[in-house]
């Protein structure tokens, strides 16, 4: 792929409109235009034939690919905090390769990628195999997640420091998918992650409220006769949680925050100063648990779709910058785990191809958030989250080329066969999604170019 990029009259996150010149891997220039000139029919066409034609591919300048990017956002590079890429031991379901050509395919240009397989990434083995995986496939920076106990058990701490000091350097550190439910392997791992600036990501869920929980607590789970998950099993976890995050002055994650009780929680820590940051999922912001009425196993997830006051709640705390980050919790499951009954039925659902166009049409185009605000919790509010030092950055001179190109005007009815990902599992199915990602670059590398996933040789 050709290293060099003008991108033409593109919207930056603060709403400039600008060409972006791509070299080399970082941005190296940044020119404003005026508004009424960017948009104008024809223009990567009248560039392409100011070039030298014949000498040169069509839509290239001086060497440079040229894109029309009127009516896009430019945007840094989306980077999640919250992905399960399944290998190794769960490659029915996805594997690193196909997850993150599903990752660069929404605009991502890093993930965070789980601890919960198999084995577990409870050693500096894993972890590096994981992290290998990332580079080999080549699509996204992959930044495993240690867990923080040995295989996900919560009994005894994993191996933190070694994961730390690995050559994955892990900085986030999650039991996911299980709770750290023991207050005293909860304030160790606080402990351990301390002296290297460390964050512990917890899935707040108490075990024992939540036992053969299959969706929210409520009017609709007493409706349908489904055992009922109630908010409380969350909001005590964090509650704990961040009381021991300032006992111990470490840093908390708060995994996909889904209550209004959760939210309120957070917003008290963070007025006591305690080092406390949370995420919220695209279909915690967009679905509730009426959704469960159709018992289509889709929509069963942990935590679960909550009831409409809770999704308000959450929408508001993006808004308001108590939650930090949009994080996707993208869980691919094998069509046989999900399409069958809801008891029998597995947790989680896919969003990596579907998130952003989610934060557009909820948050965006209700004018709830800017694109400043969304770089905020898509890329930059998750890179500091774990750590990473050339992601998340301003759309500046000098900076490296993580980026998106991402047009909003676009309309697609979503069907996930069509995806990158392995799996199907998407509660969004056949819903129109509001925009689409054209290109995503990885250090100046296109690794989507006009919304298809470049294929690496
Ligand atoms: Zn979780």
């Amino acid at each position: 792929m050709t290293s060099a990029y003008l991108i033409r009259g593109a919207s930056l996150p603060d709403g400039t409109v600008a060409d972006v010149r791509l070299a080399n891997g970082v941005i190296r220039d940044i020119k404003a235009v005026p508004a009424h000139d960017a948009g104008r029919p024809g223009a990567a066409q009248r560039v392409s034939d100011a070039g030298r034609p014949g000498s040169e591919p069509a839509g290239t300048v001086a060497g440079a690919t040229v894109i029309d990017g009127s009516g896009c956002v430019l945007l840094p590079g989306l980077v999640d905090l919250h992905t399960h890429l399944r290998e190794p031991g769960g490659e029915e379901a996805e594997t690193v390769w196909s997850g993150t050509r599903a990752a660069a395919a929404g605009g991502y240009t890093a993930v965070h990628a789980m601890a919960n397989t198999f084995p577990v990434q409870d050693t500096a083995g894993v972890v590096e195999q994981v992290l290998r995986l990332g580079q080999e496939a080549g699509y996204v920076d992959v930044h495993p997640v240690g867990a923080v106990s040995v295989g996900l058990e919560g009994e005894r701490l994993a191996e933190l420091v070694a994961m730390a000091r690995s050559g994955a350097r892990v900085r986030v550190f999650s039991d996911d998918g299980h709770c750290v439910a023991d207050p005293v392997l909860m304030r160790r791992a606080l402990e351990y992650v301390k002296a290297f600036d460390g964050v512990v990501a917890q899935h707040a869920q108490e075990p024992r409220l939540t036992e053969g929980a299959l969706m929210h607590e409520g009017a609709v789970s007493a409706e349908l006769g489904l055992t009922g998950w109630p908010a409380v099993a969350e909001e005590s976890i964090i509650a704990r949680d961040v009381l021991l995050a300032e006992h111990v002055g470490s840093r908390l994650h708060v995994c996909h925050v889904s209550t209004a009780g959760s939210v309120e929680l957070v917003r008290w820590a963070k007025s006591r100063g305690v080092h406390v940051t949370a995420e919220v999922t695209p279909h915690h912001l967009a679905l509730t648990d009426e959704s469960a009425r159709g018992y289509d196993p889709v929509f069963k997830v942990n935590p679960p779709l909550r009831g409409a006051a809770d999704v308000e709640a959450v929408r508001q705390a993006l808004q308001d910058g108590v939650i930090d980050c949009v994080a996707t919790d993208h869980a691919p499951h094998p069509a046989e785990t999900k399409e069958c009954e809801w008891a029998a039925a597995s947790f989680g659902m896919t969003g990596l191809e579907t998130a952003l166009p989610v934060v557009n049409e909820l948050m965006v185009e209700t004018g709830r958030m800017t694109w400043a605000d969304v770089a905020r919790v898509m890329s930059e509010a998750p890179a500091r989250v774990g750590q990473l030092t050339d992601q998340g950055r301003p759309v500046a001179v000098g900076e490296v080329a993580n980026l998106t190109l991402f047009d909003p005007a676009a309309r697609r009815v979503w069907d996930p066969a069509s995806g990158y990902s392995k799996s199907t599992n998407s509660p969004f199915k056949g819903k129109e999604l509001h925009g689409r990602t054209r290109y995503t670059w990885l250090r100046g590398r296109a690794t989507v170019q006009e919304g298809k996933v470049v294929e690496r040789v």
